[in-house]
């Protein structure tokens, strides 16, 4: 029987919440539920958590804990830094195969000729070139916005690269790392200008997240009343849901090395079997590095909607692509950015898998590829298959 979340392969739309940050929660309602800005005694411990809190994200991403901002997650951080850099007037120029909390914040926020949208090589890594050039027309009242990897493909953006591009240049570096964050080492994060995240990645809750600032950071207004998160982000804090986020990224941390290792093996075997059953399946992005957990592929018949539905009735829940254009056939930047046609895009299926993915899983779901793919070519009901138990 397939258990739990076996079925789940859609990590990179949300995760499920880590036992770890469920207790997390719970016991920061129970004890620190005073407001910490009051100013009683039980109100300064939940001050003293909620600093505890910046003070370990701040380090193990290597910052000083007066750059973290916590907040509703990467939408909301990323639409605060586009709207900081259009309050000073400034430039913004970002990889073709952003986020959309990244390009429509770009849109919403500044005007359009002060945008520029870089293009990605056929790998889907931005042209570092490109970068190059647009750094040297530039001045240093802009900014660079680059994720660090990217939610459809799993791709791996060259952003350290980019981030010593736009030092040597003097130009603000932000990293949208929120697909990378409890996946990837966090080594080198620091020396971005800005951080954008979002707990619930990596097994935290829904709705919490941090901006990273950089050092110094004076002037971001972001949100307007209370004095609460240094004055950039007023509001009471969600202690609660920042606890959690703390306690789900020191257990993702805690298990990513063998993670990384015993999942990217699980899923190259899931896309073995794959290309075995469809020599004519197209995986995208597999040529350059990319995160452990995830596979695109371009299915080499039947509408991407129909798998979905197909494999939903039978317990698996997989994506056409980021669940932020789903159900939306076809609406991929990243895959237009790639060089799919109109045609693949309707074909294309993002398959993401965790932590605790059994491999067995990832090879019950190709066999369960197979199995719908006939049932899909006759038109006909579905078995379920059972594999491995
Ligand atoms: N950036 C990237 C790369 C993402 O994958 C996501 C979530 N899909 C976001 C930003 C937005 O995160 P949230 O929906 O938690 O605000």
């Amino acid at each position: 029987m397939m258990s739990g979340s076996d079925g789940y392969f859609d990590y990179n739309a949300t995760t499920p919440l880590r036992l770890e940050a469920r207790q997390a929660w719970l016991e920061a309602c129970e004890r620190w539920w005073q407001n910490p800005s009051s100013l009683y005694r039980a109100a300064g411990a939940a001050a003293r958590v909620l600093e505890e809190e910046r003070e370990s994200l701040a380090e193990q991403l290597g910052v000083e804990p007066a750059r973290i901002v916590f907040n509703s997650g990467a939408t909301e951080g990323n639409n605060a830094i586009m709207a900081h850099v259009a309050a000073s007037a400034g430039r913004v120029a970002f990889s073709a195969v952003e986020h959309p909390s990244l390009r429509e914040a770009a849109r919403r926020w500044l005007p359009h000729e002060a945008t520029t949208e870089l293009p990605v090589e056929a790998t889907g890594l931005l042209d570092l070139t490109s970068l190059s050039t647009w750094l040297r027309q530039n001045s240093t009242a802009s900014l660079v916005s680059l994720m660090a990897a990217n939610n459809e493909s799993g791709s791996l953006q060259p952003w350290r690269e980019a981030a010593d591009l736009c030092a040597e240049a003097g130009v603000s570096f932000h990293c949208d790392a929120t697909q990378w964050i409890g996946k990837e080492p966090l080594q080198g994060l620091a020396q971005c200008s800005w951080i954008t995240l979002s707990a619930h990645k990596f097994g935290g809750p829904k709705g919490v997240g941090a901006l990273v600032l950089p050092a110094g950071e004076k002037r971001l207004r972001w949100l307007a009343g209370g004095p609460q998160e240094g004055g950039h982000r007023a509001g009471t804090e969600n202690l609660p849901a920042i606890c959690a986020m703390g306690a789900a990224l020191r257990a993702a941390e805690a298990e990513r090395p063998q993670a990384q290792t015993s999942q990217a093996a699980a899923r190259d075997a899931f896309e073995a079997a794959l290309l075995q059953a469809f020599p004519d399946l197209r995986l995208i992005g597999a040529d350059s590095p990319r995160l452990w957990n995830t596979s695109l592929f371009v299915m080499p018949r039947h509408r991407n909607l129909k798998w979905l539905t197909r494999l939903s009735e039978v317990g698996y829940s997989v994506s056409t692509g980021s669940a932020c254009s789903s159900g939306r056939e076809g609406s991929s930047v990243v895959l237009h950015a790639l060089g799919a046609s109109d045609e693949e895009l309707r074909r294309v299926m993002r398959v993401s898998g965790g932590w605790h993915t059994p491999a067995q899983a990832w090879l019950d779901l190709a066999a369960q590829f197979v199995e719908t793919s006939a049932a899909l070519d006759q038109g006909g009901g579905l078995r379920r298959i059972q594999l491995g138990g």
